[in-house]
């Protein structure tokens, strides 16, 4: 399609991963003088590591008492664990014993989650994958690769010259490790499930640069979006299956999460991981409106901390609480004119209060708001009156105010 699939073409043709094992995870402190060298600039080839072979891995020090507080595992199951690191993505997937960990959250949860996996008895982690460089994902990285056996890195196709990410590929290079683009739509064999990763070619932006992973368990299939939006959706929609149980890509903002993937998905569970009161106003109230019109049960880390789902291979359950459509409590739709919004990450203009502040418009009769005053959707009436959300008492805003 362009040259950086050439590229990746190219690559692809030959490369093996390196997969490599070190000492298991330790929680003890280390200095952390990670060099500041110059610009690290990451070579990243494509990997076709058959993890087909490894079908028989047993991680054999994999002590039943880690895992004491699941009463109701039982063999075969597979562990989704989200990790609650706030408006950032960490997640544990446990095929008994074999552990796959994506992304780490922020640079500040990187002890969090290593506590985590270690309360977990997760020593050895076969596959790491980094979705995309945003800090939110990429943060916690260097120290789960400094303070666990890693086997594989995967790493999304693109370039990031930011200081999180040199750490994260610093700590691979460290170990020797070599991060890898995994192959498109090739299986990763877990114990008793296996991944597939898409959007292996990049995107227009680093969010859209997330890899996207869909494990799949017996009839259980799970997917994980990291930050990928809309454009993303759009490009692998086709290869979409119906799954049971769908992490929200970009923390549930309005970017992401089209009707479009929702009907080809259709998910049973929508997981969002979003930080209570987060300045972005995750999870946007589109979405939420689209998840609660078609019935689907939401579960976040906002309202119930740490999220925990067990595959049986013949279905999915959890003990975790259940979430509520209601939005970030900063949302608003001021965002999607923001560009800095875009990345995320750079210190964009949050909102000083609740979108209750704002003025919106209505009409006596009118089923909706409108958030300006000059929609063609008002245009024609006379008495246009306004206020705050509140004020209007109308469910819900304009889809022409909303698309524009
Ligand atoms: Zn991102
Ligand atoms: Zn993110």
């Amino acid at each position: 399609m362009n040259l950086r699939s050439k590229f990746i073409g190219i690559i692809l043709a030959g490369i093996l991963s390196i997969s490599m094992t070190f000492t298991g995870c330790s929680s003890n402190t280390t200095d952390e003088n990670s060099s500041n060298n110059s610009s690290t600039s990451t070579s990243i080839s494509s990997s076709d590591s058959d993890a087909s072979n490894s079908a028989s891995d047993t991680t054999e020090d994999q002590s039943d008492k880690s895992r004491s507080n699941n009463d109701t595992l039982s063999d075969g199951d597979v562990q989704i664990h989200f990790i609650d690191t706030g408006n950032s993505d960490a997640i544990l997937i446990d095929d008994g014993g074999v552990a796959m960990l994506i992304d780490a959250g922020d640079n500040d949860d990187e002890r969090a989650v290593v506590n985590y996996l270690n309360g977990r008895g997760v020593k050895d982690i076969k596959y790491l994958v980094s979705t995309h460089a945003h800090a939110d994902h990429a943060g916690g990285l260097d120290e789960v690769v400094k303070k666990c056996k890693v086997e594989n890195a995967f790493v999304s196709n693109g370039d990031a010259d930011t200081r999180t990410y040199r750490d994260f590929i610093m700590a691979l290079s460290d170990k020797g490790l070599n991060p890898t683009v995994p192959l498109e739509g090739k299986k990763f064999k877990l114990k008793n499930s296996y991944f597939e990763v898409f959007n292996t070619n990049g995107g227009s932006t680093t969010n859209n640069e997330s890899l996207v992973v869909l494990l799949t368990h017996g009839k259980d299939k799970m997917l994980f979006m990291g930050d990928a939006e809309e454009e993303v959706e759009y490009e692998i929609l086709n290869k979409m299956p119906d799954v049971d149980l769908l992490k929200v890509g970009h923390h549930g903002s309005h970017s992401s999460t089209t009707d479009a993937f929702l009907d080809k998905t259709k998910p049973e569970y929508a997981v969002i991981l979003c930080g209570r009161n987060n300045k972005y106003g995750h999870p946007h109230r589109e979405t939420m409106r689209k998840l609660k019109d078609r019935g689907i049960d939401v579960y976040r880390t906002d309202e119930s901390g740490d999220l925990l789902f067990t595959s049986s291979g013949n279905g999915i359950k959890t003990n975790s609480k259940k979430g509520d459509y209601n939005s970030g409590s900063n949302s608003t739709d001021e965002y999607s004119s923001d560009p800095s919004y875009e990345s995320g990450y750079s210190e964009s203009n949050s909102s000083d209060g609740s979108d209750n502040l704002k003025t919106v418009y209505w009409t006596k009769n009118g089923k909706v708001y409108h958030k300006y005053r000059d929609c063609s959707g008002l245009r024609k009436s006379k008495s246009v009156l306004s206020g705050t959300i509140s004020d209007s008492g109308k469910p819900r805003l304009c889809k022409i105010c909303e698309g524009r």
